[in-house]
């Protein structure tokens, strides 16, 4: 089905297809006329489904066929997450924006930068908002903007607003909006308390759900490689130069760790940098374009990127430490084989880990073979040494401390 079908004016198709979108995704069809026809929406969708212009495109045409009366005043407020979906949202919707016949003003805040060059912008008129909640308080502090006069609101990537704690900040924005406005909730999980938040959100929302959990999808293949703690970045070395990737990105569990592994690759002639959230604003985009732009070869990230962040033609992700959860799994690996392009996964398990990654498997309902390789092998047996060190070299794993009697069957079998 076109775009046009959808309800999209002729205009906003066009845009549409100067960025290349001819052709609707799965939430895109189901979410356009829903939105266009003024109904509050709660959709379960993954980054790279098409999310933002999901809801994008028919807010804007909706902006664009009642423009506010002062254009001070915002109509639609989109929340995110994180610094980077806000950059990437307000990308995609201005690439749209730019294209229309009607002038749209846009304009992206989020923490870590300096509040003024936000607060003058801001204060110039803005019809479309795409904010953090902490800076948009900030704004609202200073006066900046006015949110009364919303009239569509989207919560993009709910769980994630919840994970990172900005339940108060929701409950203070949720305040200072209009009762009277269209609401769009979007979540890739649906835990009980952001079935909580959505049911105070939204009034007899329409439900739409796209199952695309990336781990099910047959373009991510996915290894598992059982290797001593000591010799990951020996190991990771080695298959940046064996198998010549071009462009990856390596999840570790702590900032620290970040540093270390990308100092060490650096020590080897590999260009990697870390990228956590104690990295300025500035440098944290200086990593992904130069990554996007291949003058970077390897990232070493937190579980800060595991979501959110759209790279195309990311070929390969490895999991260097465990994530601590199952869903962290999906959505770290989730981060190449996107638009269609193949991907691979590695995931460096240790013996300290091995049944930290079943859980993960379980959850997932995945079944995947833990390989070794020639010249990798771990020094011990596997089976007696597992979970010892849960929550230290593991990287934070959440496991089993083994009883007395595993140590004791341990020590029998390593005499
Ligand atoms: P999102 O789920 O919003 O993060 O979008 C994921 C990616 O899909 C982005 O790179 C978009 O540019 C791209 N995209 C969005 N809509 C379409 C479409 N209809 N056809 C092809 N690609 C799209």
């Amino acid at each position: 089905m076109p775009f046009l079908a959808l309800g999209l004016t002729p205009n906003i198709v066009r845009a549409a297809a100067r960025q290349g979108f001819e052709t609707p995704s799965p939430i895109q069809t189901l979410a356009i006329p829903l939105i266009l026809g003024g109904s509050d929406l709660l959709a379960c969708a993954q980054t790279g489904s098409g999310k933002t212009l999901a809801y994008g495109l028919p807010l804007l045409q909706r902006l664009a066929k009642q423009p506010s009366h002062s254009p001070r005043q915002p109509a639609v407020l989109v929340l995110v997450p994180t610094r980077e979906l806000a950059i990437q949202v307000g990308e995609s919707l201005r690439n749209i924006a730019n294209h229309m016949d009607v002038s749209v003003r846009i304009s992206v805040v989020f923490g870590g930068v300096s509040l003024n060059p936000q607060l003058l912008a801001i204060r110039g008129g803005s019809n479309l908002i795409v904010a953090t909640p902490g800076r948009l308080l900030d704004l609202v502090s200073h006066n900046a903007v006015n949110l009364s006069t919303c009239k569509h609101y989207v919560l993009d990537e709910a769980d994630r607003l919840l994970d990172l704690g900005f339940q108060e900040e929701l409950q203070a924005i949720g305040r200072l909006l209009p009762q009277d406005k269209q609401n769009v909730f979007i979540s890739a999980t649906f835990p009980e308390r952001v079935l909580e938040l959505a049911q105070t959100m939204l009034r007899e929302p329409e439900r739409i759900s796209i199952p695309s959990e990336p781990q099910s999808e047959p373009d991510i293949t996915q290894h598992a490689i059982l290797v001593d703690t000591g010799r990951r970045t020996q190991l990771l070395r080695h298959l940046i130069s064996t198998q010549h990737w071009k462009r990856v990105l390596v999840f570790v569990a702590t900032k620290h760790a970040a540093e270390i592994v990308a100092d060490k690759l650096r020590k080897a002639r590999i260009y990697a940098e870390p990228f956590h959230g104690e990295l300025s604003q500035g440098k944290r985009m200086q990593v992904l374009s130069d990554f996007k732009a291949s003058r970077l070869k390897v990232v070493i990230a937190t579980d800060m990127a595991s979501r959110g962040l759209d790279i195309r033609q990311l070929p390969v992700v490895v999991n260097y430490d465990l994530p601590r959860s199952s869903n962290d799994y999906t959505h770290r690996i989730g981060r190449t084989g996107r638009a269609g392009e193949a991907g691979i996964a590695y995931t460096f398990v240790t013996p300290q880990t091995r049944s930290h990654f079943r859980m993960i498997e379980k959850k997932n309902s995945l079944s995947i073979a833990v390989e070794t390789i020639e010249g990798f092998e771990p020094e011990i047996d596997a089976s007696v040494v597992e979970d010892t060190s849960a929550g230290t070299s593991t990287g934070g794993v959440k496991g089993k401390r083994p009883s007395k009697k595993d140590k004791l069957r341990a020590a029998t079998k390593l005499q």
